[in-house]
């Protein structure tokens, strides 16, 4: 890849315009995510030197190494966004600002306990796709209130994550139930669009889009 990050950068803030554009919404409601899993702590800085303030992580211990390699970040926001089991709860609400993947009313309770005030969403499993974690949208109504009456956390949204598929059409329908769900709940922010169905997404209502091939080019298997 010759183009470097501030031109990739720019390439998907355009194409978030150009959605935003097309949807008729305001671009200022749509959040770049930076996913920099499996990144090292460098291309953070760089991303932050650019001017990204929001990043998103897979894993606690991954991040867990890298944090302490980072200087003091002003202003920046650390989204858990990959699985998050119970026992590494309280490491989680140490590391991170949002965690986007809660998913069962033992894990709000565990991330509560650590007394730290976060902002929460709701991972929920709209595929029958054995791997995907999540909550069933059955169990939805009684995770909003089990989180609701946790003192520490402030439920804003749901986040999906459809299964991959290379025509982002496909995407659609799961982007389509997600915000009905949230509307259902009175939940304002929807975690969903990645790289390459970020335009459907944004059509369908998203205010957060998940972004690391576009910006930091192919993941290296772990
Ligand atoms: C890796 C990941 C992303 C980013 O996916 P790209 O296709 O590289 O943009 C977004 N969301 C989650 C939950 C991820 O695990």
């Amino acid at each position: 890849m010759t183009d470097t990050l501030q031109d990739r950068w720019e390439a998907v803030r355009a194409r978030i315009a150009a959605a935003c554009a097309k949807a008729g919404r305001s671009e200022s409601d749509v959040l770049l995510l930076a996913v920099t899993k499996v990144f090292p702590a460098t291309v953070i800085e760089e991303a932050y030197a650019l001017g990204m303030r929001e990043f998103g992580e897979n894993y606690v211990q991954e991040f867990e190494g890298k944090r302490p390699l980072l200087p003091e970040l002003p202003g920046a926001r650390f989204h858990l966004i990959g699985h998050l089991q119970s026992n590494k709860s309280k490491k989680a609400a140490e590391l991170f600002d949002v965690v986007q993947t809660v998913d069962s009313a033992k894990l709000a309770r565990r991330l509560d306990e650590g007394g730290k005030p976060m902002e929460v969403m709701i991972e929920v499993k709209l595929s029958e796709e054995d791997a995907k974690h999540g909550c069933d949208p059955a169990e939805l109504p009684a995770l909003v209130e089990a989180i609701r009456s946790c003192a520490n956390l402030r439920l804003t949204g749901l986040m999906t994550m459809p299964p991959w598929d290379e025509d982002a059409e496909k995407s659609r329908p799961y982007f389509a139930r997600l915000r009905e769900l949230a509307a259902a709940h009175g939940l304002p922010r929807l975690s969903m669009g990645m790289s390459n169905d970020l335009e459907v997404a944004i059509q369908e209502g998203s205010t957060i889009v998940r972004v690391g091939t576009a910006l930091f080019g192919r993941r290296k298997k772990p």
